[in-house]
């Protein structure tokens, strides 16, 4: 028998740090901590913020994430969800949930190295676009109930998939 700890990768599994930034380059990011989940949300909301099928998501503890230039501007609903936006190119670019202050929802797109990125779980399926669909493993009509995070995170630990080990020296 394995507990969750025991099979998660290394923090170093991850290339860290990483560096991001909006469209422009006027915002830019550093991420330095292992992220929680990748996700898809096919919501209609995040139709129209993300002028697409779905928005792409990487959970990342608001501790190893940092706003290095720039500052950041509100858009979407100015609701309970702070979606923060490039002041120039209006790239969405992050989330901050009000009341969840422990992550934080980086759009994975605007990292610089993006390619490996794969939702892990996807959101609102009920909502997708009929010919839309992702390589995500776990799907949900709507939102999962909040104590399903603690095993998909887990989940995400052990199978999410990573970036590339970068060459030695
Ligand atoms: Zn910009
Ligand atoms: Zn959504």
């Amino acid at each position: 028998m394995t507990t969750p700890l025991d099979d998660s990768r290394p923090a170093d599994s991850w290339q860290l740090p990483w560096q991001g930034g909006c469209r422009c380059g006027q915002v830019r990011l550093r991420i330095t901590a292992p992220p929680l989940l990748a996700m898809a949300c096919h919501c209609t909301g995040c139709q129209r913020m993300s002028a697409s099928a779905f928005s792409l998501s990487i959970a990342i503890p608001t501790a190893g994430f940092e706003v290095t230039t720039g500052e950041p501007v509100l858009g979407g609903l100015h609701g309970d969800s702070h979606h923060h936006f490039c002041p120039h190119c209006k790239s969405w670019m992050f989330t901050r949930v009000e009341g969840m202050d422990e992550f934080v929802n980086l759009r994975a797109t605007m990292l610089d190295d993006h390619q490996w990125f794969v939702p892990f779980v996807e959101t609102w399926t009920d909502e997708k676009l009929p010919w839309a669909s992702t390589p995500a493993v776990h799907s949900f009509g709507q939102l999962p109930a909040m104590d399903a995070f603690p095993a998909l995170i887990a989940a995400y630990a052990r199978e999410g998939a990573q970036p590339p080990a970068r060459n030695a020296g």
